[in-house]
């Protein structure tokens, strides 16, 4: 093809320079006839170009190209056909690009593309649906501008999006969305977000049950204890065979009544996401009564229970609840170490914040219970914590208490050799000194 029209330019050239010639040799004028020749094909070669840029200007879709001649009908050809193709492989891009945009618009859950700041730049229908996003006045917004919500504003700031985050959607207070985000490229951040309403709701029906149970049950069974506490203190006209059987019935309507009222704070902690309270809380004189109640508990076991706190520290929060996590860390430690052995309080600050340890030196954990314990009824071992009294909701209140105040808790320890509970919370929870 390429030497066809090579060989018909050649051929067009040299009648062109022969007719010039034979012209000349009639006229006796080679220059002119020459200078009018060249001339002649200069002009053809300007008008195919000038039918070339018409076509391109006016170009519709599979519009042939006008005809041409050697080498400017190639040309015309060439640039029809390069045009095709590059019609086809648009046309099978945008069919992949419909393909996306169709199924991520079916889907439930909310896909957002946001860049590097959190600005964003692409979302699917749902986005609009759960989040409230408009198109196209929300695109390039910041995320955190349309999702207010503080807990939010806090995890995208962390950057550290191993959990998943729950909260209501902002254009709903009744609907309860989970929310992932992952970076990809260049630090730009993929979320999801899905309804997870009714997964909530069944969660918020579970919750309610063992709060309404045991408030239920707190009634009867302050009756029955203190039918146990009238025979207790009258034990001359009871029976001496029902004596034991009367203590043990006494011990277990404690262990029922310290069960409910533990179950009954875990319901209240996981109400709400922040604690109850927001006041300054002066760390020396809680930890010193919380000494003092271990001190209590100990009792004739003979702990050595030391308190180290850097003075004038101060957390903001609820003290009720800041009370009853350190206290059970502490009465943990009484509880699982021996008779005489050590414990220590210690609370301290630095750049990170606040942190306040119990350190024991008692029958230790292994590893394979740590990263369970702070689950409810979780027991290392049952026959160990039934015989101390505990509930197995301790921990579990501890974690949650931490959470409501931004703090974390950090568990070491190692069988036979004791424990050390530390509780971190972040500069955001400390209280500073005015
Ligand atoms: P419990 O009311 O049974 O003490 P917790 O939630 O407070 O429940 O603790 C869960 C389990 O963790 C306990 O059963 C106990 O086996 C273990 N544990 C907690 N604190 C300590 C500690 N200081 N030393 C050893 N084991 C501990």
């Amino acid at each position: 093809m390429k030497q066809q029209w090579r060989g018909g330019l050649v051929r067009r050239l040299l009648l062109l320079l022969g007719a010039c010639l034979l012209v000349g040799v009639l006229s006796g004028q080679y220059a002119w006839t020459l200078v009018v020749g060249l001339a002649a094909y200069l002009g053809w070669t300007l008008w195919q170009l000038l039918r070339l840029q018409q076509w391109l200007q006016r170009k519709q879709v599979d519009e042939p190209p006008p005809d041409g001649h050697g080498l400017w009908g190639e040309v015309f050809d060439s640039i029809y056909h390069l045009q095709r193709r590059d019609q086809r492989a648009r046309g099978r891009l945008q069919a992949v690009i419909d393909r996306v945009q169709e199924s991520t618009a079916a889907l439930r859950d909310a896909i957002i593309m946001l860049d590097s700041d959190g600005n964003l730049e692409w979302w699917n229908i749902a986005a609009e649906q759960l989040l409230g996003l408009k198109t196209p006045q929300d695109s390039g917004q910041a995320i955190s501008n349309l999702v207010r919500h503080p807990r939010f504003k806090e995890y995208f700031a962390e950057e550290n999006y191993s959990e998943p985050l729950e909260l209501p959607s902002p254009i709903n207070e009744r609907m309860r969305l989970q929310i992932q985000i992952t970076l990809y490229g260049n630090c730009e951040h993929l979320m999801l977000v899905r309804d997870v309403t009714r997964v909530h709701q069944l969660e918020q029906m579970r919750k309610d049950f063992v709060a309404n149970v045991s408030h239920e049950l707190r009634t009867p069974l302050t009756v029955i204890t203190g039918y146990l506490e009238t025979l207790a203190d009258n034990v001359e006209g009871v029976n001496p065979r029902w004596l034991r059987p009367l203590q043990q019935m006494q011990q277990q309507a404690v262990r029922m009544q310290n069960l409910l009222n533990d179950l009954l704070l875990l319901a209240k902690l996981e109400a709400t996401d922040y604690p109850s309270d927001s006041l300054p809380i002066q760390l020396e004189p809680l930890l010193t009564s919380i000494r003092n109640d271990a001190i209590a508990l100990s009792a004739n076991r003979q702990h050595q229970v030391s308190l180290e706190v850097e003075p004038g520290l101060s957390l903001r929060g609820s003290e009720a609840e800041l009370r009853s996590a350190f206290s059970n860390l502490a009465f943990n430690a009484v509880k699982y170490s021996p008779d005489g052995s050590s414990v220590c309080i210690r609370a301290w600050q630095d750049a990170q914040g606040i942190h306040v340890a119990v350190q024991d030196s008692g029958i230790g954990i292994e590893a394979r219970h740590i990263p369970r314990l702070t689950e409810r009824f979780y027991r290392v071992d049952a026959s160990r914590s039934s015989s101390t009294g505990g509930t197995g909701l301790g921990l579990a209140i501890v974690k949650h208490v931490l959470l409501r105040h931004r703090g974390k808790l950090a568990i070491s320890s190692s069988l036979g050799h004791g424990s050390l509970f530390s509780c971190h919370f972040p500069a955001q929870a400390v209280q500073e000194p005015h």
